[in-house]
């Protein structure tokens, strides 16, 4: 019966695609990776077309994020998920402090905590919906927060927690591109660019400082156990060369570049972020105004401008996302083991504020014939 609604064109976005990762891969971006096709697509990682991508990539994102004196920008195989088990063997000397307040947060702590070479974490942790804090601990060298929790969509802001060497990881997987960042206020910003970046998946980027490659370079030389794999002095090293340690993702290499080069090339990371921040606050103030919704995240300072999380009430969600998806809009559905009446919207860069308005128009529609 839901699927037997039509809703009409003129109510439909240009795009729908509103996934939070795998997220909307702009139709320029995957053009200019099929033009530039037989000369990169298919051929040796080691050889100049593929690694002058590699460096186009980091050149840009040092533009982009406005990179301090000495800070790099480091990538590899694996996405985040790798990464954090990098970190575990590469950037956590032997304690860490982590704040846990929703799926991804989570992980990265739990990964610390199983790690056998580490300490017991310190683990802050909050209600899905609310933030968990970080502050200064004796003891501990690691501080690590999501700057924005993608599974939630509750964003904190990027700041230094103690200025004793300790170091502080955000993790930015989703944040990337679309919320603001001081780079001084950050030790190693990651992320992998299947979602404010516009890409696909497969690869890792870290924007490092200077104190986080000393401890890496450190720890390298300590004689502790690290696999080949996620050892970051090694992909520190690569990166230099514009080379990632084993074969990358050249795809997503070319497609990040395309988004990174277009942002650049609109106004740089401000100009991006004020685009995340119309799209969000159209989609919470039209929440707001709604009897039916109402933004997830209560604390208006936490809510995302790149993940907005809408529940409902009275009207199930999980039929309005079936409609919205038989209708072209996609991958409205919220972060699968939260388990609320909700729809989670990505305002990435790469989404058109236009459409995220249309997007409201369309839920208004589906909600009205569902009734
Ligand atoms: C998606 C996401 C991850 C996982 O990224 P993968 O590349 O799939 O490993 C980690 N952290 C955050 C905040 C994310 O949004």
């Amino acid at each position: 019966m839901t699927d037997a609604i039509t809703i009409p064109a003129e109510l439909l976005p240009a795009d729908g695609r509103f996934g939070s990762g795998p997220s909307k891969v702009p139709t320029e971006a995957m053009s200019a990776l099929a033009a530039v096709g037989k000369s990169v697509m298919g051929t040796s990682h080691r050889k100049s077309a593929v690694k002058d991508q590699v460096g186009r990539l980091r050149r840009g994102l040092s533009d982009l994020f406005a990179l301090p004196e000495g800070y790099e920008v480091v990538l590899g195989v694996g996405g985040t998920t790798a990464f954090w088990e990098v970190a575990v063997f590469g950037l956590v000397d032997d304690k860490a402090q982590a704040a846990s307040f929703g799926e991804f947060g989570s992980k990265f702590a739990k990964a610390i905590k199983i790690a056998p070479h580490l300490s017991d974490p310190t683990v802050v942790t909050a209600e899905p919906g609310s933030a968990a804090y970080l502050s200064a601990e004796d003891g501990v060298d690691v501080y690590a927060t999501p700057h924005n929790e993608t599974s939630t969509g509750v964003a904190v802001d990027v700041e230094r927690v103690a200025a004793d060497g300790a170091l502080m990881l955000h993790d930015a997987t989703s944040a990337a591109a679309g919320l603001p960042v001081d780079m001084t206020q950050t030790d190693c910003y990651y992320f992998a660019p299947q979602k404010g970046l516009a890409s696909d998946g497969g690869l890792w980027i870290a924007l490092m400082s200077p104190a986080a490659i000393e401890r890496a370079e450190r720890i390298a030389a300590s004689g502790r156990y690290i696999p080949a794999f996620l050892d970051l002095k090694t992909a520190i090293d690569n990166s230099r060369k514009d080379q990632t340690y084993n074969t990358p993702a050249v795809a997503t290499v070319v497609l990040a570049a395309e988004q990174v080069d277009a942002l650049n090339a609109a106004g740089g990371l401000e100009a991006a972020a004020k685009r995340c921040a119309e799209s969000a606050g159209t989609l919470y103030s039209w929440a707001d105004s709604r009897e039916f919704a109402t933004p997830f995240v209560t604390e208006e300072r936490l809510r995302s401008n790149v993940v907005a999380t809408i529940d409902f009430d009275g009207v199930d969600a999980a039929a309005i996302a079936k409609v919205l998806r038989a209708n072209g809009v996609l991958d409205t559905e919220p972060y699968r083991k939260l388990g609320r009446n909700q729809l989670r919207v990505a305002t990435y860069p790469a989404v058109d504020p236009s459409d995220a308005a249309k997007l409201t128009g369309a839920i208004d529609y589906v909600v009205e014939h569902l009734a």
